[in-house]
């Protein structure tokens, strides 16, 4: 375990305050062949042969689309082994014996800014596709797709509000790191020839105003600016944050680009600037390791192919082990739980939340309209759950589950304590049948 100063209480005001930590990286590190879009991988190395570290050593393939597979170490490749993925899934992955000298492939050559200032979109969209960019706020969407759009676009948002609770990691990137934050954002100014940059924050955050206020002052940061927005969930869904930062209101079954519009995760940003600049995949991240059933609640900056475990003993384990566990990778209203703790850290896992089981009695609907009222896609949750129930697959179309953006709230609000947002998912999958 990790030494630290004192307990820390599990707040995500206090653990925001306190800086990243390094995690130890272990001996050894697992890359996914497979992940949410891509089913199995092309592998380019064979048992036994020694890898660098940003090394290519394999490519997803999706339907439209491919994703190359770096190393994010350098060692030995030992094979593959079966771990749960963040999908939770058990997929293959890719087994690396660390020999910890990190030794980057020599290939990878640095940009120097006249370099950058040369590229085309073409050029920065190929190399972004090279690194295997994605989005790293959770989507993991690969970003040389989100870039190919042919709209213009007036306005780039930077969305660091990480409105979930718990979760911190995006507010300490933001803080510890405003050079990559910045780099990455000058790289999406010249690539959309976009001078309006804003880099949304939740209004409450005045450490941040203050990084930036002087940061943002420096002529490489022209046309960017902090766009504080509201400090309630969830600011963080992309088309509530650009109503607040545009006043623009994307209608369901629209993209931001068809109004000029487009938008980046903080992170995906930082990671944006070490592959143009670097010429690196991610081989890094932030990652909050929070909740009540952990001893000591910390931010971490991991190296991607950890194995869970790895992190969970260094926040001192489990506290309160008689009480069953609940692990949420992402944020307590959006994150998915896994069934185990087997997991390995991916590019795109931002957290992972321990919680101590409740027993928690789920009582009738009682009609109260909480769910309808808290829907900010209004929806009727308790409609398409009776929907659900009665398997009306009419009424499930009729009442439009697909705009559900499975933010959780009817399920938090619920008098009853029903699951209510189970209920919409599974109707999200009937409609579509
Ligand atoms: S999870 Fe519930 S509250 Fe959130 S968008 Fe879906 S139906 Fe609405
Ligand atoms: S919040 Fe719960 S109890 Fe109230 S209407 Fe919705 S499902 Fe029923």
């Amino acid at each position: 375990m990790i030494s630290r100063p004192k307990h820390i209480e599990d707040t995500k005001g206090l653990l925001g305050q306190l800086p990243t930590i390094d995690a130890p990286v272990p001996d050894f590190l697992y890359l996914a062949t497979d992940n949410a879009r891509c089913k199995g991988a092309e592998i380019y190395v064979k048992e036994g042969d020694r890898v660098l570290m940003g090394q290519k050593i394999g490519l997803r393939r999706a339907a439209f689309f491919e994703q190359p597979i770096h190393a994010t170490c350098s060692g030995i490749y030992l094979g593959k082994e079966k771990h749960y993925h963040r999908s939770g899934k058990l997929v293959d992955f890719l087994k690396i014996q660390n020999d910890h000298l990190d030794e980057w492939d020599p290939s990878l050559k640095e940009r120097s800014d006249e370099e950058i200032a040369k590229l085309s979109k073409e050029d920065i969209i190929e190399i972004l596709k090279e690194c295997a960019s994605v989005g790293l706020g959770g989507s993991s969407f690969p970003t040389y797709i989100k870039m190919q759009g042919k709209q213009p676009i007036h306005t780039i948002l930077i969305n660091g509000i990480e409105c979930e609770p718990y979760i911190s990691a995006d507010h300490r990137l933001m803080l510890e790191d405003p050079e990559s934050i910045i780099g990455g954002i000058r790289i999406l100014q010249q690539a959309f020839s976009c001078k309006d940059a804003r880099i949304c924050v939740k209004s409450k955050y005045s450490d941040l105003r203050q990084v930036y206020g002087a940061f943002l002052k420096r002529p490489e940061a022209e046309g960017i600016s902090l766009c504080p927005v509201g400090n309630f969930y969830p600011q963080g869904w992309e088309i509530a944050m650009i109503k607040s930062a545009t006043g623009i209101e994307v209608p369901s079954g629209h993209l931001p680009g068809e109004f000029g519009i487009a938008n980046f995760n903080v992170s995906t940003v930082s990671g944006i600037y070490q592959a143009v600049k670097y010429n690196r995949s991610v081989v890094e991240r932030l990652v909050s390791v929070t909740g009540d059933g952990i001893a000591y609640p910390s931010n971490f900056r991991v190296r991607v192919g950890t194995p869970l475990e790895y992190l969970l003993q260094a926040c001192g384990g489990f506290v309160k082990e008689e009480v069953p566990k609940v692990l949420i990778l992402g944020g307590p209203m959006m994150g998915a739980s896994i069934p185990s703790s087997d997991c390995i850290v991916t590019k795109t896992v931002t957290s992972c939340i321990v919680l101590n089981a409740e027993e928690v009695k789920e009582e009738p609907c009682i009609r109260c309209g909480s769910c309808v009222l808290s829907c900010p896609t209004g929806l009727e949750p308790q409609q398409i759950m009776l929907a659900v129930k009665a398997n009306d697959k009419d009424r499930i179309k009729a009442l439009n589950p697909l705009r559900c953006i499975e933010c959780g709230l009817c399920t938090y609000v619920c008098t009853s304590k029903i699951r209510v947002t189970d209920f919409v998912r599974r109707a999200k999958i009937l409609a579509k049948l």
